[in-house]
């Protein structure tokens, strides 16, 4: 899942200060989730907004609605008229959802409500972990299913590097060294041999050091003739 948190209050609210007619947009799938942008989240944002601002003496309307989606227009389009009725969208997606609404509705005008973190995973109750950096060429049939893009710092393929001591990284005691934990993990599957192969560089042009990424799948692709 996609992992993302509350932009701080105060950032919210010199963003919003010029708009009268306000929409906190929440998005009803990871931020949902990761409970930074769902409903319950968009309407405690409303109403700070509200408070602060007749506090201020401020004009103007606070509302909170959840879709779906915020990164499909099929559900964009069940709420546009709506939409276009506000001065200002406060979107909660990740930072996909506001991208996608003023491509597809461009007279919108939406600002970004969290921060987007990582994709990853809730490890316990209000703790995420990132777990992939979307590298575009997985490569964890190699490592035992532990990703080293994005759990070591070098992001190296052949590790560990001179830093590792006593299974942590040279970043500090509280990180793991990723490639420690590869060693243990393949240890465990029988595996260690693989260590020995030498990984090749990457190609980084999968990532996005190659430039924004387009998947394209022709077996599923539906001609919208435009
Ligand atoms: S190797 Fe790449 S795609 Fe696979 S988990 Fe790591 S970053 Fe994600
Ligand atoms: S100590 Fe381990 S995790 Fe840290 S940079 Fe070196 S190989 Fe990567």
């Amino acid at each position: 899942m996609i992992i993302a948190e509350r932009k701080p209050l105060e950032k919210i609210l010199d963003m919003v200060a010029p708009f009268k007619r306000i929409c906190v947009l929440g998005c009803g799938t990871c931020v949902t989730v990761c409970m930074a942008g769902g409903q319950k989240e968009a309407e405690e944002l409303a109403a700070l907004i509200s408070i602060h601002r007749k506090k201020e003496n401020q004009e103007g309307t606070v509302e909170a609605f959840t879709i779906e989606r915020q990164c499909e227009y099929e559900y964009i389009d069940q709420v546009v008229e709506r939409l276009k009725g506000y001065d200002v969208i406060v979107s909660l997606a990740c930072g996909v959802g506001p991208q996608t609404l003023v491509e597809h509705v461009p007279e919108l005008r939406v600002l970004p409500g969290v921060n987007t973190t990582s994709m990853g995973y809730p490890k316990e109750q209000g703790v995420w972990v990132e777990r992939c950096l979307g590298c575009g060429d997985c490569v964890l049939h190699l490592t035992g299913g532990i990703c080293p893009i994005t759990r070591c710092a070098k992001s190296i393929l052949n590790g560990p590097c001179g830093g590792s001591a006593e299974g942590k990284c040279e970043l500090g005691k509280d990180v793991d060294c990723a490639w420690h934990l590869i060693h243990d993990r393949l240890a465990s599957l029988g595996r260690l041999g693989d260590l020995a192969v030498i990984q090749p560089p990457k190609d980084w042009s999968t990532s996005h050091h190659g430039g924004v990424r387009t998947t394209v799948r022709e077996d599923v692709k539906v001609d919208r003739g435009e």
